[in-house]
């Protein structure tokens, strides 16, 4: 005999999957716990203060485009969050194939070449509609990274280094790593837009993605635990046991919110099947480390996009009251970019402006996280035909996988968590929906 289950449902993790999937839960009257192992809200999304001032910034997830993200801008419009548009750039600095350039982002000359690559690019997105992977379609021409596609390997010099810096900036790793096929899933998404790299990042959140996760989490029924990590999620007859460094609980389902690149931190019983093993062991390769300055000398407004150098694409995003300003950077070495190291940071940011002085920089080091192991999900070559990029859609049993990484809309992004969360939610309560009938009738 096992004994009553304490909940009819434990999500594990409060990010945006989980916190949509509480929030729906509940909604439905059942009873959800949520057992989280960090001591606050939000997973990859951390609103917080720069040290030594009083602005606020994102140290994880940022940017959206409310009128691509359906899952988002529902959530927005419900809880009535701010959302501002990012400003336009001042300035501009591209910096490729070994010159720099303040206003056209590639060499005139070559931009016969690149109107050839995105002709490719396109074909790609065609195979691939909405970003959808769709039985029948065959996308093995995108499976290879974008550093060995044929196309990206036939530019010229800037532009190719164009590419790659625009790869390894949506990427979080090296060009090598991510596959074309994932780039054309998220253009199409876009609208089928390859613009959308420089323009889809079109708002943010006036008061920082905190506002949308503690709306969430208002709007939800749930209790929750903060500071509990899940070790072991046990699954026995008619339940699941869920272990925590605090004890255990107990719960009907659950819905295992856990970043891909974490999973295999936690012992499941019955193990995974293979097809799950397997993806949560090839995992996903962003291993972004976006550093945050507060500098002089950095003109205002500048937009900068660069190859060669430890950060590929920067953004000067506020002035602060005394006229110092806050520049935010993206790159993938870790080696190359100490987050917290200001000479270090200093000398990356001058490939883009010479005259930056660095006061003061902070960054989360996501990969060093042990519940995240890394930053926001990208594919690499191979993951569609490999089976990785669907092999959590179907529950292991009583236990239902939700998150950005895995979600079959907008992965890797904020859309993509909620999505995923409220996609298993329902699924969940329809099958508890079900249970509860049959106990009925019986
Ligand atoms: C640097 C960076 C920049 C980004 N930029 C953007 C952007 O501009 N736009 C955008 O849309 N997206 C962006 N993203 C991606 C976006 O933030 C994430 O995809 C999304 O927030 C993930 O939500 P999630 O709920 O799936 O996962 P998470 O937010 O990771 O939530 C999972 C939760 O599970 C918890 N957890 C993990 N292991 C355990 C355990 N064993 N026991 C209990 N709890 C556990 C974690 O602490 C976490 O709170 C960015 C991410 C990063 C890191």
């Amino acid at each position: 005999m096992h004994r009553k289950n304490e909940y009819d449902v434990i999500v594990v993790g409060a990010g945006f999957a989980g916190l949509t999937a509480a929030r729906d839960l509940t909604a439905q009257g059942l009873r959800v716990l949520v057992l989280e192992g960090r001591d606050r809200l939000g997973g990859r999304t951390w609103y917080r203060e720069f040290p030594g001032t009083d602005r606020r910034v994102e140290y994880g997830g940022t940017w959206v485009s409310l009128q691509d993200m359906h899952a988002l801008a529902a959530e927005v419009r419900r809880y009535g969050v701010g959302i501002v548009d990012q400003p336009a750039p001042r300035s501009f600095i591209w910096d490729t194939g070994g010159t720099r350039r303040a206003h056209a982002p590639i060499p005139a000359g070559e931009l016969g070449a690149a109107e050839q690559f995105l002709a490719e690019l396109h074909r790609l997105m065609e195979s691939t509609p909405g970003g959808a992977v769709v039985a029948g379609n065959d996308v093995s021409a995108g499976e290879v990274s974008v550093a060995d596609w044929e196309p990206t390997k036939r530019l010229p010099a800037a532009t190719r280094e164009f590419v790659l810096a625009w790869a390894a900036m949506y990427g979080g790793c090296a060009p090598e790593e991510v596959s074309v096929l994932h780039y054309a899933r998220m253009m199409a998404e876009f609208g089928n837009r390859a613009t959308s790299l420089y323009d889809g990042l079109a708002q943010k959140f006036t008061h920082g993605t905190a506002e949308l996760a503690e709306a969430l989490w208002a709007d939800s029924g749930a209790e929750i635990r903060l500071s509990t990590t899940v070790t072991a999620v046990v699954q026995n007859d008619g339940g699941v046991t869920v272990t925590t460094g605090a004890g255990t609980h107990s719960a009907r389902r659950v819905v295992c919110t856990v970043p891909l690149n974490a999973l295999s931190r936690i012992r499941f019983d019955p193990p995974l099947p293979a097809a799950k093993t397997a993806a949560a062991a090839v995992g996903h390769p962003c291993r972004s480390r976006k550093v945050w300055a507060r500098t002089t000398g950095v003109p205002e407004g500048l937009f900068a996009l660069g190859w060669g150098g430890p950060i590929q694409w920067l953004s000067n995003e506020y002035t602060l009251e005394d006229g110092t300003s806050l520049v935010v950077g993206f790159g993938y070495d870790g080696d190359e970019l100490p987050l917290e190291d200001p000479a270090r940071v200093q000398a990356a940011i001058r490939q883009f402006a010479p005259g930056a002085e660095v006061l003061a920089c902070d960054g989360h080091d996501w990969e060093a996280d042990p519940h995240s192991d890394g930053a926001w999900s990208v594919w690499g070559p191979g993951g569609v035909s490999a089976g990785h990029v669907h092999a959590f859609d179907d529950p292991h049993g009583l236990v239902y996988f939700a998150s950005s990484d895995l979600a079959r809309s907008w992965p890797g992004w904020i859309d993509g968590a909620i999505h995923s969360g409220s996609e298993q939610a329902r699924k969940v309560a329809e099958t508890l929906g079900a249970d509860s009938r049959e106990a009925i009738t019986r």
